[in-house]
């Protein structure tokens, strides 16, 4: 794992110094003396460079969720933001998607809160439909309609992360049911645990500028609603976790929202704008200068969507 670490950040610095000299021609990794290492990468208290235990040295930051143990220092958080997007951008055409998960991709409920009417589900067997064991019981976990295609011409365009409020074991019990091999969010999946009050891009390794939010509800990013895109509560269980509708649910009365005029279909179209406006300019140094913000001026909330 330490090497997958040193290759990913080896990578990093490579690319910087060949392909992007000049725009960060004042920088550069701790490495570049071992007597004044600067410990810019941590795991488990050592320094994943000189090897020192550096346990009482200010890491700032935790990125947990991607190598288990892993700290960045602030001057590493910066510069490897900087560096993932302007590879993103300039080698993959890709800008970076953060995508909450209940009420925005998927609607879970305890078996044991299915009203009356819904309980026909729990022998249903569909493939949107998923049963999981969780400490609280018996969970269904119902993906929104779309998902799967909204899914995969996504990751076509963007980097893609999960940032949720859930706990990290809900969390990836829902993400095997919309990723199951990983390929589209990897490790990249933020949650209760690295992020236990308001949700922030700090803990996002690339930059602001190059980074789209999708959530159902704008109060968890107080600092990040320039990048913020809207979508509208997918409910389909009567006990919705926010509060219970007294009108009837999807699933009591059988439906569910629409594939081709939903909420994802609409927001994908978007999103494909979006990409598109982004890369449209005609020069490639332009790209460096440019802030997907711009195209946003969130809180924003599609059409449609
Ligand atoms: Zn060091």
């Amino acid at each position: 794992m330490i090497l997958e670490i040193i290759i990913f950040f080896l990578f990093v610095f490579l690319f910087t110094k060949i392909h992007i000299k000049n725009l960060l021609v004042n920088e550069s990794p701790s490495s570049s003396s071992r007597g004044h290492c600067a410990h810019w990468f941590v795991r488990r208290r050592t320094c994943l460079d000189c090897k020192t235990n550096v346990s009482r040295l200010k890491v700032v930051q935790s990125f947990n969720y991607t190598f288990s143990g892993l700290r960045l220092s602030n001057e590493a958080v910066s510069f490897t933001k900087r560096v993932t997007t302007l590879t993103s951008i300039h080698v993959r055409k890709k800008l970076h998607l953060v995508l909450d998960l209940d009420h925005t991709l998927i609607h879970s409920v305890l078996v044991s809160n299915l009203s009356a009417a819904e309980k026909y589900l729990v022998q249903e067997e569909r493939p949107c439909l998923t049963r999981k064991p969780s400490r609280f019981g018996n969970m269904l976990i119902k993906t929104r309609p779309f998902v799967n295609e909204f899914l995969r011409e996504a990751n076509k365009l963007f980097d893609m992360y999960v940032y949720t409020k859930g706990d990290w074991i809900y969390a990836q019990d829902v993400v095997k049911v919309l990723d199951p091999n990983k390929t589209y969010f990897g490790d990249r999946v933020i949650t209760r645990r690295e992020s236990p009050h308001k949700k922030t891009l700090d803990l996002v390794l690339a930059d602001e500028r190059g980074i789209v939010i999708v959530d159902d509800t704008l109060d968890v990013w107080p600092h990040h609603k320039r990048n913020l895109l809207q979508v509208t509560r997918y409910f389909y269980f009567k006990n919705n976790g926010i509060k219970r509708e007294s009108k009837p649910s999807y699933a009591e009365r059988k439906q569910d929202e629409s594939r081709s005029r939903g909420s994802l279909k609409n927001l994908l179209k978007f999103l494909k704008e979006l990409h598109s406006g982004f890369f449209s300019c005609g020069a490639v140094q332009e790209l460096d200068s440019k802030d997907v913000r711009a195209l946003i001026n969130g809180p924003f909330k599609p059409n449609g969507c």
